[in-house]
């Protein structure tokens, strides 16, 4: 190995601590060192190549290093990076703000900006609860939350995730939130097949609403796909309902597409399929493809005025941060969503999902494979020790971990949660690509899947 590049990974050991990681599993071995990344690929520092076939978290939906993106960027650069938000305004941040509203659902119409998704879900969090005090509403103050939603590692957002296994550690520090289960059709608590239910899962929701709904403020969803909570993609049928459920109290309703949007569930958010839209709407992630850091919070009129006041009424909102609306991030997200449209990624998707749902397909009969789940470019395969009982696997075996380091000896990057694998491929994805990512997942999944799956490793 060059010494150079050890003498860095031994800095990056000794100075650096990495996210969703266990930094003593790395006593014995180093971080990829990634020295360029273009279209799918990344490259590391000794010549090997790897798909990035979860989109570098989901952010890349035009791939690496595109170059229009990059001299969007520059050329913002050369007149201003970045200026104070309140007093002040920019054309990019302007301009983003009209377009955003262009293509997000119906009825959304201001756009507050900050800098990732888990600010931009407390930003939604803030406004759902002031809305209602500045309408005289004070007691709506909580939110519900789905099992297995996902929503960010800041406090507020913890506060309404229903995947506690990431926040134990923090539990006495979370404000008090309504659950209720999750549409996990495949490991259903009521028992019911698949298609075959009147959603039975969501009549905790319905005695949530009727004996609290003086307490709350709004509910809060990722809609159509629990990313983080085992890529769980459910019905639209189940989502239209509990909209319309909720509809009938008032209590608003937060929609988290920070990892839906842009393309992900083969339509440009996944707002589209439902018959209603929401009252806040949170965007970031693949925004600006991934480039810089930027997320929004998208409300409609109706939340907009009950905040527009004398100043001495006491209802402006009083949050931001340091990195609100940056300008070279607004400039990469405007010219992002331009590329989006202008090569037409999401109305050409059908014909490549078409070419990825044949190699899906033949993982139905795999061992191991418990559940397959599929929308758009996220594909998710459910591991389990025992197809028939759907047993998990012990967490002793760290299926996820093996997985994690084995799949880069075969060029693919995958990072399953827990047991759930998956892939978050970009809109750009050519057919040639996916027949040889997915031949490679072949080959991979028949030997070392099988291998971990089996214990022998
Ligand atoms: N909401 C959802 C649905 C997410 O998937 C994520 C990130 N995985 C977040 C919020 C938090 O975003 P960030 O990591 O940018 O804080």
């Amino acid at each position: 190995m060059n010494n150079k590049v050890t003498e860095l990974l031994e800095l990056d050991r000794k100075y650096v601590w990495h996210p969703f990681t266990q930094m003593r599993d790395y006593e014995d071995r180093y971080h990829v060192p990634i020295i360029r990344a273009e279209g799918m690929k990344l490259y590391d520092a000794y010549g090997n190549y790897y798909y990035d076939t979860i989109s570098s978290w989901w952010c890349k939906v035009l791939g690496h290093n595109v170059k229009d993106i990059q001299n969007a960027m520059i050329e913002q650069m050369r007149n201003y990076e970045h200026i104070m938000f309140a007093g002040f305004t920019h054309e990019p941040a302007i301009k983003l703000a009209q377009k955003l509203i262009e293509i997000t659902p119906r009825g959304l119409e201001h756009v507050f900006y900050s800098d990732n998704g888990s600010t931009s879900v407390e930003v939604a969090l803030k406004i759902a609860v002031q809305y209602w005090a500045n309408k005289g509403r004070k007691d709506k103050d909580r939110f519900v939350f789905l099992e297995n939603g996902y929503h960010g590692d800041t406090l507020g957002a913890m506060s309404v995730s229903g995947t506690s296994q990431f926040f134990e550690p923090y539990n006495s520090l979370l404000f008090d939130s309504f659950m209720i289960p999750s549409p996990y059709c495949y490991r259903c608590k009521y028992d019911k097949a698949e298609g075959d239910c009147n959603y039975e899962c969501l009549a905790p929701l319905r005695d949530i609403l009727e004996t609290n709904h003086d307490k709350i403020a709004a509910i809060i969803i990722e809609p159509l796909v629990q990313a983080a909570g085992g890529m769980i993609v459910y019905p639209v049928e189940y989502l239209d309902t509990l909209m319309k459920i909720v509809k009938q109290y008032d209590v608003l309703i937060i929609f988290d597409e920070i990892a839906t949007g842009f393309g992900r569930t083969g339509k440009l958010f996944a707002s589209e399929y439902l018959d209603e839209s929401p009252d806040i709407l949170c965007v970031s992630k693949a925004l600006t493809n991934g480039t810089l850091p930027l997320a929004a919070t998208i409300v409609t009129d109706e939340i907009y005025y009950a905040f527009y006041d004398d100043y001495l009424k006491g209802k402006t909102f009083f949050h931001g941060h340091t990195f609100t609306a940056n300008a070279i991030a607004c400039s990469a997200a405007i010219k992002t969503i331009e590329l989006i449209e202008k090569r037409r990624l999401v109305e050409k998707l059908p014909q490549k999902l078409r070419v990825m749902n044949e190699y899906i397909e033949q993982y139905k009969d795999f061992e191991f494979v418990g559940d397959i789940r599929n929308i758009g470019t996220i594909v998710a395969f459910e591991l389990v020790k025992n197809k028939k009982t759907k047993e998990r696997f012990k967490k002793t075996k760290r299926i996820s971990w093996q997985i994690s380091l084995s799949s880069l000896n075969y060029h693919i990057i995958l990072r399953p949660l827990g047991d759930v694998l998956y892939f978050n491929l970009p809109l750009c994805i050519e057919i040639s690509e996916i027949k040889e990512i997915f031949s490679i997942f072949e080959k991979y999944a028949s030997k070392e899947i099988r291998n971990i799956c089996n214990g022998n490793c």
